[in-house]
């Protein structure tokens, strides 16, 4: 088995609430979410940094977070607004050393909520994760959007 847990979530050996797969990537839910519904884009090929990828995989990468994004937002989340980041290498937060794609919905007035969760987030303490349910129930209504679209 791999040591990465994003190639465990690949493999089907770890749980995901995934959102969307395709031959070159998977989208799933970010356990310890930054805002409502945020998603991880992974490149199914393991690589840690974004260098490593080809230049098509990355910007399909890209490609799906943009879709994801328009999803979120048919659901009304991030409306006002969204970040779309990539921590690439730990001098820059990175945790998970299996590119993602973070897509991260915002709201009006949620900075302090934010910034609390970003500071554990930081630390690698991340809290606790938000239950399964939640976060399958969160995929399903994006996946639909994503059918629809
Ligand atoms: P980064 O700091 O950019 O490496 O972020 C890693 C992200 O992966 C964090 O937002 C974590 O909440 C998320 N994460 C870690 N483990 C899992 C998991 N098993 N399922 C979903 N998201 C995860
Ligand atoms: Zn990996």
């Amino acid at each position: 088995m791999s040591e990465c847990i994003f190639c465990q979530i690949i493999d089907g050996q770890l749980p995901a609430s995934i959102v969307h797969e395709d031959e070159r990537c998977v989208a799933f839910m970010d356990i310890h979410p930054l805002g409502r519904g945020h998603v991880l884009v992974i490149p199914k090929q393991h690589a840690v940094q974004l260098p490593e990828l080809d230049a098509e995989t990355a910007q399909h990468l890209f490609s799906v977070a943009r879709q994801v994004l328009g999803a979120q937002r048919a659901l009304g989340w991030g409306v006002n607004g969204t970040h779309i980041l990539l921590n690439d290498g730990k001098a820059a937060n990175q945790m998970v050393p299996h590119v993602h794609v973070h897509v991260i919905p915002r709201e009006k007035r949620d900075a302090l909520a934010t910034l609390g969760r970003l500071a554990l987030h930081v630390t690698g303490l991340f809290g606790p994760s938000k239950p399964r349910t939640r976060l399958d129930e969160q995929a399903s209504r994006l996946r639909e959007q994503l059918r629809e679209a």
